[in-house]
């Protein structure tokens, strides 16, 4: 059961146009706990024609949205931010039972969804143009900025809100409208910041969320030209269906796709600085985020105590519902998740590696996994090549820097790469060699509303958060004029 202070929160129906819509035949898709299966809640299984209904009230809204004033974006903005902050306690109960993440972890994912509408509340403001001086006496040359338009968001299941805010909050500051298409196995969270949205005053069609069948309303998403932009997060394969599928309307794209994390540590780093960002980057979501370290590379002369350190912290990692106090790793999302566990865990056992800790199916059954440390682990096996999206933290041997740059670069992914070492000049080297876009140094943990977001590579196209990221929702316009 989910019991939430404010009982609003909970919505079962979609925001079309201002309206709370139902499957006109009453279809629904469950809502379920990874915890233990129980449903949660039921949404509605909505399609084309309603997407379309979305479609055409986002296009009347932009409108009048668009013709505001910044400054009053700006405060209908920060009325959401704040209400997001005020139902934080809910909107993380809300995500730990329909994601699984610790309580903790999910009440952060609250705050760090509204650092994003806070943050762009105020960017709306400094959207500025450029005069340009001409080449000739006569003309004036002046750059304006203007809203996209319609905009389409497409989001994933492993940060509930965080995904939407990211893409809404600047989409809505620059004067666009949105339509979001949350991930099926977390609507809830979608839907009650929809219903913030309302009470914060953003204007019907302004946002909205439409929940169902994950290709027809993506189709009917991107074969509308009535659509000029998609914003998308999830795996790189959908992604690429996706960018397929706006080629015909040449629709603006941002991806935010799957990664393959390097996570580097050097003879002369701060080892227990290294171990601290290890955990917190590898296991955080119970290894479920695209910028999760996905493969740790350890150098020689510390492999050993590295390894020893790691399993030693890993074992004492509590493990259980989030909702438990002190729980670090819930469950996995699903089934499907728990299988690609096992599978790249055995394919690695069956070439070569070794078990540290971990290694199994958590006792608490379900979807659950117990956090993982394997050594051994070579470039041939999978963990190396894939995403695993679990709590394993495979290990592999190094002995130069330049062997680890190589192999960490050996990838079609990049998104986010991590290095520990206490040498400065490694470490201006090393940051400008990895071919990611996004690198930390001797921290486990980037992410932020006022840093540019997003992979280079087949990891996608576009950043999110920062200055930047309102960028994404604006069109430049060339205004020339004659003076005489
Ligand atoms: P994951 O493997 O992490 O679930 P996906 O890329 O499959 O990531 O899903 C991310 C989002 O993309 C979800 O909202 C999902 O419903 C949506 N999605 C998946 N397949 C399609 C598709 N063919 N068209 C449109 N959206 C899709």
């Amino acid at each position: 059961m989910l019991n939430l202070k404010n009982p609003e929160l909970l919505k079962t129906a979609c925001l079309i146009d201002g309206k709370w819509v139902t499957s006109p035949k009453g279809a629904t898709l469950d809502v379920t706990n990874p915890f233990d299966g129980s449903v949660v809640a039921t949404v509605p299984v909505l399609g084309s024609i309603e997407t379309e209904t979305a479609i055409i009230a986002a296009e009347r809204a932009f409108t009048d949205w668009s013709a505001l004033a910044a400054k009053e974006r700006a405060a209908i903005l920060r009325r959401w931010f704040n209400l997001i902050v005020e139902n934080a306690d809910d909107l993380g109960a809300m995500m730990t039972a329909e994601q699984g993440k610790p309580l903790a972890e999910a009440k952060g994912e609250a705050m760090y969804a509204a650092s994003f509408v806070e943050w762009f509340a105020e960017e709306a403001k400094r959207v500025y143009g450029d005069t340009i001086p001409s080449p000739t006496t006569d003309k004036r040359l002046i750059v304006l900025k203007q809203p996209i338009g319609v905009c389409a968001a497409i989001t994933p299941w492993n940060f509930p809100a965080a995904m939407i805010t990211r893409k809404a909050a600047p989409a809505l500051a620059a004067g666009c409208t949105m339509i979001v298409k949350p991930a099926e196995q977390t609507p809830l969270t979608a839907l009650a910041l929809a219903y913030l949205a309302e009470q914060a005053g953003i204007p019907k069609g302004v946002f909205q969320v439409v929940t169902g069948p994950a290709q027809e309303i993506g189709g009917t998403l991107t074969a509308s030209d009535k659509v000029r932009k998609l914003s998308f997060t999830g795996s790189t394969e959908v992604g690429r269906i996706l960018m397929g599928q706006c080629a015909p309307t040449i629709k603006k794209l941002s991806l935010e796709l799957g990664g393959n994390a390097p996570f580097i540590v050097f003879d002369d780093a701060d080892i227990d600085a290294a171990i601290e960002g290890a955990i917190v980057s590898k296991y955080r979501n119970a290894g479920q985020t695209c910028v999760c370290a996905n493969r740790l590379y350890i150098q020689a002369g510390v492999y050993d105590t590295f390894a020893a350190k790691l399993a030693e912290r890993v074992k004492s990692m509590p493990v259980g519902a989030g909702t438990e106090q002190g729980v670090l790793i819930g469950p996995l999302i699903d089934e499907d998740a728990l299988a690609k566990v096992e599978e790249h865990v055995a394919d690695a056992l069956a070439k070569g590696a070794k078990i540290v800790t971990g290694g199994t199916r958590g006792s608490q059954g379900g979807t659950f996994y117990e956090p993982t440390v394997l050594a051994n682990v070579t470039q041939s096996m999978k963990v190396a090549r894939e995403e695993t999206f679990g709590p394993v933290a495979p290990l592999f041997k190094f002995e130069t820097e330049e062997d680890v740059v190589a192999m960490a670069n050996d990838t079609e992914f990049g998104l986010a790469a991590y290095f520990y070492t206490e040498n400065a000049r490694r470490s201006w080297r090393v940051a400008e060699a990895l071919d990611y876009g996004m690198v930390g140094h001797n921290t486990g943990l980037i992410s932020n509303e006022v840093a540019p977001f997003g992979g280079v590579k087949q990891s996608g196209l576009g950043r999110e958060g920062s200055k930047y990221g309102i960028e994404e929702y604006l069109e430049i316009k060339y205004f020339c004029t004659a003076i005489r």
